[in-house]
């Protein structure tokens, strides 16, 4: 289907890309936010700031909401529910899966339809091909509007659950958080050191992008259920992970993070598993908190 116009709701860093990758393909863009002024640019550029939510949603039948979690969106659609009729609900804010399949709920109820999304790049990476979006919702919906979508990033539809979507994010959101986070805790034990972020980051760089290799070696083996100490074994792991705790100690640097997963480390050979590989801790997580 060929959709001339579509409205932007949420012009944080994220929805004001989007409402300009929307400009640059030639759409009629109509905007809307609760700081009005974050619209000066894109109407500068050719967008129309809706003086009311109500407008927003009159404006175009496909909706792009880029807001900080679902209950901004309530904030923002509730007051305007029954302009909400006829209206496609493409919902790229961050929450929980559950949230999703209650937002989709809630916006059928208004005769709205819902597509949860979920936007694996920055700001930066929006109007870019390369990039993906998980979706999830009304295959029909998705398939209707996938043109529409493609202008964000490339798409990638996960299933007709609403929550799915919000399930994908969600699950690359816990690597990507802790990945980057023990970045900067190295970082921070470098500098504690006097090696600066420039000089460990090619190391750090290396680490990391080798880490496709072991995730390849170990999946099958965590698919099997096999996680024999082979290779590496928890108990070296403790120790190992006890030296990073005491050199982050020495130097005066937050240990709280390696301690965290020392403290992991330590669980799973308390329950009997030193002996076993580190995927051992596959399973110890699964079965929550200690
Ligand atoms: P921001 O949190 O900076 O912007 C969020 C928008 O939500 C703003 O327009 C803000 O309005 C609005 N908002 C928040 N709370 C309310 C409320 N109670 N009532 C009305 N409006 C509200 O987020 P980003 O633009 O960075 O991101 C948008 C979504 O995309 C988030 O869910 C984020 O997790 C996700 N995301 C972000 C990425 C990034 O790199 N930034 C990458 C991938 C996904 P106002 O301007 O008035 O404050």
């Amino acid at each position: 289907m060929s959709t001339s116009s579509v409205t932007v709701i949420g012009l944080g860093p994220m929805g004001r890309a989007m409402a300009g990758a929307y400009l640059d393909a030639g759409y009629r863009v109509t905007v809307w936010n609760r700081t009005a002024s974050r619209a000066d640019e894109l109407v500068a550029r050719g967008a129309v700031r809706a003086a009311t939510v109500e407008e927003a949603l009159a404006a175009g039948e496909v909706v792009v909401l880029s807001l900080t979690d679902y209950a901004a969106m309530y904030a923002i659609l509730e007051p305007a529910a029954p302009a909400l009729a006829g209206r496609v609900l493409v919902n790229l804010s961050s929450d929980t899966p559950e949230r999703a399949r209650e937002g989709a709920a809630w916006a059928a109820k208004h005769g709205a339809r819902h597509l949860t999304g979920g936007v694996q790049t920055p700001p930066s990476g929006i109007g870019s091909p390369e990039f993906d979006t998980f979706y999830s919702g009304p295959r029909d919906l998705f398939e209707r509007y996938e043109d529409v979508l493609k202008v964000i990033t490339g798409t990638d539809y996960r299933g007709e659950d609403p929550g799915l979507a919000a399930l994908y994010y969600q699950l690359q959101m816990d690597l990507f958080w802790t990945a980057l986070t023990a970045w900067l805790h190295t970082l921070a034990l470098a500098d504690a050191h006097g090696i600066g972020a420039s000089e460990i980051t090619p190391y750090a760089a290396q680490t990391l992008g080798g880490m496709g290799q072991f995730l390849d070696f170990y999946t099958p083996r965590i698919e099997a259920g096999r996680h024999s100490g082979d290779v590496e074994r928890i108990s070296m792991a403790v120790a190992s992970m006890e030296h990073v705790v005491h050199t982050a100690r020495d130097a005066g640097v937050d240990p709280a993070l390696p301690a965290a997963v020392l403290g992991a480390f330590r669980r799973a050979a308390a329950e009997g598993y030193a002996e076993d590989s580190l995927t051992r801790l596959f399973e110890v997580f699964g079965r929550g908190a200690a």
